[in-house]
């Protein structure tokens, strides 16, 4: 492994491991596009009970780990993936 930017030999490999906490409901872009309009449509369709379990169940999130390895320069600093 050789640092691509200063060309040194020095290079130690990390395990990095990142968390990204993705909303496992509906993004922004859905409710932009569909939610403003939808969502009173459905308050006419459904009923009261359904309306509520909406309002206080809270959005589920799920966390999506993501294992990265990184090179990381010791002469110079320069950090990249692999
Ligand atoms: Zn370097």
């Amino acid at each position: 492994m050789r640092c691509m930017r200063c060309g040194s030999q020095n290079v130690s490999i990390q395990v990095v491991n990142e968390v990204d906490l993705k909303n496992a409901h509906n993004g922004c872009f859905w409710w932009l596009c569909i939610g403003w309009w939808w969502i009173p449509v459905k308050w006419l369709c459904l009923t009261i009970p359904a309306l509520l379990a909406k309002i206080f169940i809270p959005h589920k999130q799920r966390a999506v780990n993501k294992t990265r390895r990184k090179a990381v320069c010791q002469d110079c600093g320069h950090v990249w993936n692999i």
